[in-house]
């Protein structure tokens, strides 16, 4: 069995979707009556991939909202008890989606592995950052040419290069992609450093700097909302693949010559009975899903239980191999840009 843990992307949302389920006690309360409610597994699910196998799958809602992520102890406590009720259902590989897995790592969630009375057994969870990496290099490698972005000529900013993430984006595309130049983009210089030299290249840029050089820019970092930039200076065509948590770009940058995709987002073969991504504000929630939650789905489809994606910068080229073969196998696909590309990428 596999698990989804995640959350509302707002404490509106979350009220909204808790009204709708019927836990009116929990949906009339304050952000302080959120912050003491239990996880709750919502919604139990059975996925079929067209290679044949059938799976049994549970969604946990953490009620967790991103209003409590200053609240330290309340964030904390609500990914471990959602960790702890997925493991007491029994559940094998469990991927943590949205802030979840981000909580885990920032607050060092690793020493607490006491939750009450359960110990938490690491090997069934997985951040699910292997499949968001290998998705989202695979969107640029299929919309970038769309756009008439030859790759081999192609400069590349990544935004959270030295994250979990944006550092397995930059190995693939150093290693396997093969763009021309590739710009390496965070606040902190010693990991970009560190990678810089793991990489045997990339050039070192702030986000002002990089962004008027770039054809494509991946963004694999959770970015203020109050984040301004001039779409006067980017190219034309410029590709945006906004992998970060939540997804704020398009608002802000979408225009002429400026296409923003959604990163890390992919869909299945066929609809599945569930109605969790409705929350994710999904454009087909039968279908469409973060790729994290789909790592979970794959491992499980490939009965591989094990903690696939975990700590940070341990994401190789083989384990992306692996797990984007299964992503093809077991039906999923990229979100790619709209119809009227669809024919270039074809
Ligand atoms: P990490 O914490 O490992 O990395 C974040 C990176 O972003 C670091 O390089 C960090 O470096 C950089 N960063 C953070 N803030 C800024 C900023 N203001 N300006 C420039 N760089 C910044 O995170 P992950 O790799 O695990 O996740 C990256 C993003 O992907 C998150 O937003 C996450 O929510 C999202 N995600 C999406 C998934 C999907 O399925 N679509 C699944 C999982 C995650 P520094 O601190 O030095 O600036």
């Amino acid at each position: 069995m596999f698990g989804l843990i995640g959350h509302s992307t707002s404490f509106e949302d979350a009220k909204r979707k808790a009204m709708e389920l019927g836990y009116d006690h929990i949906a009339e309360g304050d952000l302080d009556v959120w912050c003491s409610a239990p996880p709750q597994l919502v919604e139990h699910v059975e996925v079929v991939s067209p290679a044949g196998k059938t799976i049994q799958g549970a969604y946990i809602d953490s009620c967790f909202v991103p209003e409590m992520l200053s609240r330290f102890k309340t964030a904390r406590r609500k990914v471990l008890n959602a960790m702890e009720l997925a493991q007491k259902k029994g559940i094998n590989i469990t991927a943590l989606g949205g802030f979840t897995s981000i909580i885990f790592e920032n607050f060092n969630l690793l020493q607490h592995q006491h939750v009450r009375n359960t110990i938490l057994e690491w090997e069934r969870f997985t951040t699910g950052n292997t499949h968001t990496a290998w998705v989202i290099c695979r969107q640029l490698e299929l919309n970038a040419p769309a756009l008439g972005i030859d790759l081999k000529k192609a400069r590349v900013a990544v935004v959270g290069a030295s994250g979990d993430i944006g550092s397995a984006v930059c190995r693939w595309l150093s290693n396997r992609t093969g763009v021309a130049e590739l710009f390496l983009v965070a606040r902190q210089q010693k990991p970009l450093l560190d990678l810089q030299e793991q990489l045997g290249g990339g050039k070192i840029l702030s986000l002002s700097e990089a962004l008027p050089e770039a054809d494509i820019v991946v963004w694999v970092a959770s970015m203020p909302r109050t984040l301004e930039i001039d779409k006067t200076k980017l190219r034309s065509p410029c590709l945006m693949i906004d992998g970060g948590y939540p997804k704020n770009l398009d608002s802000k940058l979408a225009g002429t010559g400026v296409h923003v995709l959604k990163g890390g987002i992919v869909e299945f073969c066929s609809d599945i009975g569930w109605s969790m991504m409705e929350l994710a504000e999904m454009e087909k929630p039968q279908r469409q899903m973060f790729a994290c939650f789909a790592e979970a789905m794959l491992l499980e489809f490939e009965n591989c239980h094990t903690n696939f994606s975990w700590g940070r910068n341990n994401i190789t080229l083989e384990k992306m191999d692996f797990i984007g073969e299964a992503s093809i196998r077991h039906g999923f696909s990229t979100l790619n840009l709209q119809s009227h590309y669809q024919a270039a990428i074809a």
